[in-house]
C-alpha cells in the first residue's frame, strides 16, 4: 500500500503560475459518516467527464477516520485512486485543520483542477484552501468545461441572477470550483471498477489549530429535508395564506416536501430553509409542482434539475411555462381544492 507523509514544512512551495507543473482533477469528497454523501457522487462524474478530456487521472480526496467502504464507493463512481486522510482527528470538522490538510495535500500532488461541494462544510473551508495556495476559486457553478488548453470554464449565475458569466482562471493552478448539490447527475455506480487507495499519513502538529470540538447539535428541521424529496411542491407569490396550508396539504399527500419561493419566505410564510433558488437550496426531485411561482431566474436555478415540472400560474406567459412538462393557466384558489379533493379520493 502506497503513503503519502504529510508535514508542516514543505520542501518546495508550488508555484501557482507555473501552470504545466500542476496535474491531474480532484474531487473533494464530503464527508459523511457511513457513506459518501450523494454530492461526491455528482462532482466525480463530472470530474471524470474533464478528466477524460485532459487524458489525466481522478482522484477523490478523502478526510475523516474509517473511510474504507467511503474509499471504495469513490473508486465504484469513476475516481482513479483515492487520497484519503483518515485519522481519528479528523471525525470531527473543523475548517482550520480540513483546510490546512487540503492545502498541504494539494501542494504535494499539484492537481490542475479540484472541483468541491458547495455544502455548509465546503464553504467553510475550500475558499481557505484557494487562499493558501494563492489560487481563484468559483463558488456555485452551474456549468463546467475544459477547453483545449486545459482551462476550466466554470459557468455560474451573476449580477443577481440575470446573467450567466463563465469564470476563468488562466494563469494560476489548481483551477478551483464548487457546486452545489444536486446540480449535476451522478453516473451510475459501477461496482466492478478498480482503483488505487493512498493512505495519507499526517503529522501531528498539521492538526494542533488550536480548536477543538466539544459537542455536534443537530439542527431540528420540521417536515422532510426537500433536497432529498422525491416531489417537491413550491409555493409562491400567487399564495396567500391559505394557499401555502394547501401547498402544504398536497406536498403531503404525495409523499413530498414543500417548498418557497423568495418573497414567500420573506412574508414569513414557510422558513427559509425551503427557500428554492440562488440564495436558498437547490433540488432535483423526480416531480416539481410550482404554484403560483413566476419561474424568474434566482428560483429557477434551484429547480432546473427536476425530472418533470408541472406549473400552475394565472398568467399564460409566465416564464416557468418555458420549462414546464405540464403547464396549467389557472387560478390557484380555484384549481386547489379539486387537485386536493381528487388526490384524496384516488388515496383512499
Ligand atoms: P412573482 O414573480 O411575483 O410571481 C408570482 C406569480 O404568481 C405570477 O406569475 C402570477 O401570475 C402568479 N399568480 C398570482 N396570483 C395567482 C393565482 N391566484 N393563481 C395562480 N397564479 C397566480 N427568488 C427565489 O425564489 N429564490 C432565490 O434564491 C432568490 N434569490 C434571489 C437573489 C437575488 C440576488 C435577487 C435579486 C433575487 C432573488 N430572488 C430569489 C427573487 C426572484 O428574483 C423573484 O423575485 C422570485 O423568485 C419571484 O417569486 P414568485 O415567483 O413567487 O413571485
Amino acid at each position: 500500500m502506497r503513503r503519502i507523509t504529510l508535514s508542516r514544512e514543505i520542501e518546495a512551495r508550488p508555484d501557482p503560475r507555473d501552470v504545466n507543473a500542476w496535474k491531474g482533477v480532484w474531487v473533494i469528497g464530503e464527508p459523511s459518516k457511513e457513506v459518501l454523501a450523494p454530492v461526491t457522487a455528482e462532482l466525480l462524474s463530472k470530474g471524470r467527464e474533464l478528466a477524460d478530456k485532459r487524458g489525466v487521472g481522478l482522484s477523490c480526496v478523502l478526510l475523516g477516520h474509517g473511510l474504507d467502504q467511503q474509499a471504495s464507493e469513490a473508486i465504484c463512481h469513476s475516481a482513479d485512486r483515492v487520497l484519503a486522510v483518515d485519522h481519528p482527528a479528523l471525525e470531527s470538522f473543523t475548517d482550520q485543520t480540513y483546510g490546512e490538510v487540503v492545502a498541504r495535500l494539494a501542494m504535494s500532488e499539484r492537481p490542475e483542477i479540484i472541483l468541491a461541494p458547495s455544502t455548509q462544510v465546503g464553504r467553510a473551508y475550500i475558499p481557505r484552501v484557494a487562499t493558501a495556495l494563492e489560487t481563484g476559486l468559483t463558488a456555485d457553478c452551474t456549468g463546467l468545461d475544459v477547453d483545449q488548453d486545459g482551462t476550466l470554464l466554470q459557468t455560474r449565475p451573476t449580477f443577481g441572477g440575470n446573467l450567466m458569466a463563465t469564470i476563468v482562471c488562466p494563469r494560476h493552478r489548481p483551477q478551483m470550483a464548487t457546486v452545489r448539490p444536486h446540480v449535476l447527475r451522478p453516473s451510475p455506480r459501477d461496482p466492478a471498477r478498480s482503483g488505487e487507495v493512498l493512505q495519507v499519513e499526517v503529522d501531528r502538529e498539521l492538526f494542533s489549530t488550536g480548536m477543538k470540538v466539544l459537542e455536534t447539535v443537530r439542527d431540528e428541521v420540521q417536515g422532510p429535508d426537500i433536497c432529498s424529496c422525491k416531489v417537491v411542491v413550491a409555493a409562491g407569490r400567487g399564495l396567500d395564506a391559505a394557499g401555502v396550508e394547501m401547498a402544504k396539504e398536497l406536498a403531503e399527500l404525495l409523499d413530498g416536501g414543500v417548498g418557497a419561493t423568495r418573497p414567500v419566505v420573506d412574508a414569513g410564510l414557510l422558513p427559509d430553509c425551503v427557500q428554492i433558488g440562488q440564495t436558498g437550496v437547490t433540488v432535483a426531485p423526480r416531480l416539481y409542482i410550482g404554484l403560483g411561482v413566476s419561474g424568474a431566474i434566482q428560483h429557477t436555478v434551484g429547480m432546473q434539475g427536476s425530472e418533470i415540472v408541472v406549473a400552475i400560474n394565472k398568467d399564460p406567459d409566465a416564464p416557468i411555462f418555458d420549462m414546464a412538462t405540464y403547464g396549467i393557466v389557472a387560478d390557484t384558489r380555484e384549481i386547489l381544492p379539486l387537485l386536493l379533493k381528487r388526490i384524496r379520493e384516488l388515496r383512499g
